[in-house]
């Protein structure tokens, strides 16, 4: 038998911890399109933030996953499998040639990158501090939360894991100034999402990788949000002509299929044995073959070509409609990665935007985060603009 919708609320309210404040439930997605439990259609500004950047059910990706799932999904990690060396090699292919340890989620890749610069920095001079940068989310695990600038994420969970010191994102001699003799490395986000849509200049990464080289540090890259094509290039790195010494990635590495990674420069894998870490989901078949699948398609389809492209027309449309509008400060963004400036309303344009039927996400700092689907359109660019009008106008 088939519940109703709010007997199925009810079990939610019953059995889900309350984590998340949310109303919408989805049942179906195609594109840059989702459908309601009601049967109603929205344009998905938003994308599972940032995971099915190829669009809902990539004809691609679900055929991958449909046949390897009936092939072998899993064989844990005390064995080979062949689409993990595939996928290995293609993505230091794509970055800088380095070894690739492939797990389940953001935050479990960035744990690893941790673990890698305490493993290094415990050779190097037993140093193990990180500094890592103002407004910065790097996740919610406890090491991760305790690399996360806001506090308000890591309250009521005490102690603080050790550790991570803070200094001013875009500005080199704040984080000069907060090295010691203790620092091993510096963990910043190319394009900070969460935190408010914010973009590190060419000066600071350059900056940022001479200090390193000047000081024997690490600089660790978190690409979780701002990899895989999201900003106009494969990594958002590749913008700054830099390579890090470590990057993690994840949300649409495997387009919707759970899956996270963490990749070092060559040069460092002689840190890792077996033994040294370990997952026993990371890097199944089912999601290596997901997420082969993902990078066959970027690469056939052009992708990077059109966020390029749809980047340019969309803040154009945005900043037209910041002429209109006053409630809009500022247009950012690199990509398909945008922020609009909006201010203490910004949950209500959000809210506006649903009723509308655009559904959108918003960031630190009273921002609205646009995430659109890195193969969108210039129609659906058109439509959202549109929809997004009709909801600021409904605001004033
Ligand atoms: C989403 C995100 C994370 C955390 O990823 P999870 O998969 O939710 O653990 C970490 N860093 C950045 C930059 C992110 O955007």
């Amino acid at each position: 038998m088939k519940e109703t919708f709010s007997q199925l609320l009810q079990l939610d309210r019953d059995f889900v911890l309350p984590t998340y404040g949310r109303e919408l439930m989805l049942v179906r997605g195609e594109g840059a399109w989702v459908w309601d439990y009601y049967g109603n259609k929205y344009l998905d500004f938003g994308m599972g933030i940032s995971v099915c950047n190829l669009g809902h059910c990539h004809p691609g990706v679900v055929q991958a996953i449909t046949e390897q799932a009936g092939r072998l999904m899993h064989c844990s990690n005390l064995y080979h499998n062949e689409h993990q060396a595939r996928l290995a090699a293609t993505i230091a292919g794509l970055s800088f040639g380095g070894k690739v340890f492939f797990c389940n989620s953001g935050a479990e890749a960035n744990e690893g990158m941790i673990k890698f610069a305490r493993r290094w920095g415990s050779r190097n001079g037993e140093r193990s501090e990180i500094i890592c940068a103002s407004n910065c989310f790097h996740g919610r695990t406890l090491a991760t939360l305790a690399a996360t600038a806001n506090t308000k994420y890591r309250e009521g969970f005490a102690p603080d894991m050790g550790g991570f010191v803070f200094a001013e994102y875009n500005n080199l001699d704040a984080v000069r100034n907060a090295i010691t003799a203790n620092t091993v490395a510096v963990m910043v986000e190319p394009v900070q999402g969460e935190g408010g849509v914010h973009m590190a200049s060419k000066e600071f990464m350059q900056g940022l990788r001479q200090l390193c080289d000047e000081k024997n540090l690490l600089l660790l890259l978190d690409e979780v949000q701002s990899g895989m094509g999201r900003c106009g290039h494969y990594f958002a790195y590749q913008e700054f002509d830099i390579v890090p010494d470590a990057m993690s990635m994840a949300k649409a590495l495997g387009n919707g299929f759970p899956m996270g990674a963490f990749t070092i420069r060559s040069e460092y894998g002689s840190l890792f044995a077996p033994g040294v870490h370990g997952s026993t989901f990371g890097g199944t078949p089912l999601a290596c073959a997901a997420s082969l699948a993902v990078f066959r398609a970027m690469e056939e389809e052009k992708v990077i070509d059109n966020v390029r492209q749809m980047s340019q027309c969309l803040l154009t449309k945005l900043n037209e409609l910041k002429q209109e509008f006053p409630l809009i400060k500022e247009v950012r963004g690199m990509g398909l990665l945008i922020g609009v400036q909006i201010g203490d309303k910004v949950k209500e344009l959000q809210a506006a935007c649903q009723k509308q039927h655009l559904l959108v996400l918003t960031a630190g700092g009273g921002v609205l985060r646009l995430l659109p689907p890195l193969k969108v359109s210039k129609d659906e660019i058109d439509l959202a603009c549109q929809r997004l009008r009709e909801a600021l106008s409904s605001l004033v």
